[in-house]
């Protein structure tokens, strides 16, 4: 088992440029970490009129060790949302990319990220070494992310791979399934970066035009990574299928697997991690699953302290077998926000749905409602099977979903029905990159 190739390119890092034989140690990362948390907080008020005024008063001196971060205020994407520009530490000359995400905040309004290009250099390097767990100089990837744009996720990642003699064609994400399985055969893709969901309908739609082989890894990455989907790509496929973990605001890469594939071990030369309860705030105890929070560590235009995610993770406590000192992620267990009522105390999480029905055979994807009215609350699943509209399909689905513990409870109760699923022609539910979710809605009664 070959150890994540972040340690020696992490090693290298904090080691001010030095290639040296002894292994990354993890009191040299805490050390390390240490003393650049001390200088971001110094860094962001000393630059930024958002910081100047969230972190008043306050310096790098009071923290006595790393734990003392936790005094420190959390920043959120509502604060992005109201404020981005006061965030800045550089002038506006200094940004090399904006990215405008249109998610759903409280305040309705989209969040804008800024990146300086020693910002985005940081991540290009991260995607060369991360990528080198599943890649070998002279192959091709396929990428199936968006990448028309300078600095956009496909471009930086073709630039990451080019610097390990590794060909990145960018396809962009998946829309006429056809053309790109006819491109993954022509250009003899050794390897897809692409969406959970996408590579699934990939595979579902080829059969044996790719065959067992043809492919010697997938990378999936920007939602979830449902294990229904990486069981089906494995056993099509023959090849490791490995997941990434990141968002635009850590500058698209965070963590990716290594060899093992269980965990993603973060870049901790650029950030530093924490599990928090979302309710108190406080620190969970190792091991236990709470809201994923960073702190950047080696950002210029816009350092992030103490970023609360929305995403629910846990840090894997055993070394991994790999032999890495780097901390691990454990499976990202959806968001915060992604927990669906279906009265009572009971719920449904997109991930649930997720692993009940992608095992379905001839099912390529769907999306889920949630739907309240007439004093019933209604489960309506819309399916995409390709061309088929199989009965067998639909009531299968409407099977799997409904052995989901909170949804069996809440039909027991008489809370909740799940009617027949409703089959959609076509795959509209994958043609943006982020992460799926639930939609809910309302329906008027007489009453
Ligand atoms: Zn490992």
């Amino acid at each position: 088992m070959r150890k994540t190739p972040l340690d020696e390119w992490i090693a290298r890092k904090i080691r001010g440029g030095q290639d040296s034989p002894s292994p990354l140690s993890r009191n040299e990362i805490d050390r390390y970490q240490f003393e650049k948390i001390r200088e971001t907080v110094d860094y962001a008020p000393r630059n930024s009129p958002f910081y100047r005024r969230l972190l008043e008063g306050r310096s790098g001196s009071e923290l006595k060790g790393l734990n003392d971060l936790v005094s420190f205020p959390f920043t959120t994407g509502d604060d992005i949302r109201e404020s981005a520009l006061r965030f800045l530490c550089v002038s506006q000359d200094e940004i090399a990319r904006v990215v405008t995400l249109n998610t759903s905040g409280t305040t309705g309004v989209s969040k804008r990220l800024f990146f300086t290009a020693d910002d985005l250099e940081l991540t290009v390097d991260f995607f060369h070494h991360g990528m080198s767990t599943l890649i070998s100089p002279g192959q091709k990837v396929l990428i199936l992310l968006p990448g028309d744009k300078k600095d956009s996720v496909g471009d930086l990642l073709k630039r990451g791979l080019a610097r390990m003699d590794v060909e990145g064609i960018v396809h962009g994400p998946v829309r006429d399934v056809d053309n790109t399985i006819s491109d993954i055969m022509k250009f003899s893709a050794d390897c897809l970066v692409g969406i959970p969901t996408q590579v699934l309908w990939i595979a579902r739609t080829a059969g044996g035009v790719i065959p067992a082989g043809r492919i010697k890894s997938v990378l999936l990455s920007t939602d979830y990574v449902p294990q229904a989907v990486v069981r089906e790509l494995e056993s099509r496929w023959h090849c490791p299928v490995f997941a990434h973990f990141g968002m635009t605001e850590t500058g698209l890469g965070c963590a990716v697997e290594c060899e093992v594939r269980s965990g993603y071990h973060i870049r901790e030369a650029d950030f530093y991690v924490e599990i928090v309860d979302p309710e108190t705030g406080q620190t969970c105890r190792e091991g236990q699953a709470g809201e994923i929070v960073f702190t950047t560590l080696t950002r210029r235009g816009m350092p992030l302290i103490r970023y609360r995610t929305g995403d629910i993770s846990h840090f894997m406590t055993e070394p991994c077998p790999c032999g890495s000192v780097l901390g691990r992620l454990g499976t990202v267990a959806g968001r915060l926000d992604g927990r669906v009522p279906l009265g009572k105390d009971h719920t449904v999480t997109i991930i649930d749905l997720d692993e009940s029905l992608f095992p379905i055979e001839g099912l390529i994807n769907y999306s889920a409602e949630v739907v309240r009215g007439d004093g019933k609350t209604r489960l309506v699943l819309f399916l995409y099977a390709g061309t088929s509209t199989d009965l067998k399909i639909a009531k299968a689905a409407r099977e799997a979903a409904s052995s989901i513990p909170g949804v069996r409870q809440a039909i027991a109760e008489g809370l909740l029905e799940v009617p027949l699923p409703y089959f959609s022609t076509e795959n509209q539910f994958t043609t943006g990159v982020g992460k799926r979710r639930i939609g809910q809605g309302m329906i008027m009664g007489d009453g």
